[in-house]
């Protein structure tokens, strides 16, 4: 686990307007930060930057004290869940999960692999699936794998772009109370972008609004939603 450190962090495409308009915030080892804003004020490319899908035009990124900016995807051992899921539909589930961890060839054995698998399946409630191809999932079923690839690789930090926005109102609350169990069980450090006052409400030990690219309020999910 680990804190992270945004410090006056800029993204430019091109020459327009700054999608990202320096953006300062340190969240804590640990803490739940909700990210919210209208379409198009940078959330993604926030994550994209954070994740290192996005180069960061300035400004510092700090992951556990530790500058990351030049460091790749791969280096920066942080686990990202899109809201399409992005599983492999030629895979089991087992096998999906188990996909990053096959990733860093001979760092696990297979039983250790297995073991990992074993341990996500249970958190997640996937145990009787675990043979099942994606196509042959529910959408909840789905949103699971796809968090469960992210638990086996012990990542330093989760990130969330609006996971559960295509799901189902009683799945997205069963999804909701999913996270929050994963959370208090691992306690790791997540940046979750949502549309949805509930899962800030229920989720979030901070919620950061953004505008246009520039952080408008950063608050408690209680003193945001319940000012006048
Ligand atoms: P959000 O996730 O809050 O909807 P984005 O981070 O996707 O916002 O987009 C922020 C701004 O950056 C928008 O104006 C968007 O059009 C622009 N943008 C996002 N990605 C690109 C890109 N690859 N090239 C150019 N502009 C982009
Ligand atoms: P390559 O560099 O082989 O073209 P990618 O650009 O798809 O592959 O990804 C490079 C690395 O970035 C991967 O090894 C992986 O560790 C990391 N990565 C890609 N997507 C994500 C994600 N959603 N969350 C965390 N890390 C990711």
């Amino acid at each position: 686990m680990a804190s992270i450190t945004l410090d006056n962090i800029v993204k430019k495409y091109g020459d327009g307007f700054p999608a990202v308009n320096g953006v300062s915030l340190d969240i804590a080892d640990g803490e739940f930060v909700i990210l919210v804003g209208p379409s198009g004020c940078g959330k993604s490319t926030l994550l994209r930057m954070i994740v290192g899908l996005e180069d960061i035009t300035s400004g510092d990124l700090q992951i556990g004290g530790k500058r990351v900016n030049e460091k790749a995807p791969r280096d920066r051992n942080l686990a990202m869940v899109f809201q399409n899921y992005a599983l492999y539909p030629h895979l089991t589930v087992a096998e999906n999960i188990a996909f990053p961890l096959r990733l860093d060839k001979g760092k696990l054995n297979e039983e250790q692999i297995q073991e990992k698998i074993h341990l996500a399946a249970d958190t997640l409630e996937l145990r009787e699936h675990l043979d099942r191809k994606p196509a042959n999932l529910s959408g909840g079923q789905r949103q699971r794998v796809a968090m469960g690839r992210a638990i086996v690789r012990e990542a330093d930090a989760f990130l969330f772009d609006e996971p559960l926005s295509n799901l189902d109102a009683k799945l997205r609350g069963q999804m909701r109370t999913e996270i929050a169990r994963m959370q208090r069980r691992l306690g790791t450090t997540t940046v979750y972008v949502t549309h949805d006052q509930t899962e800030a409400m229920t989720l979030g030990d901070r919620v950061a609004v953004l505008r246009k690219g520039e952080l408008q309020q950063v608050a408690s999910p209680r003193a945001l939603y319940e000012q006048p």
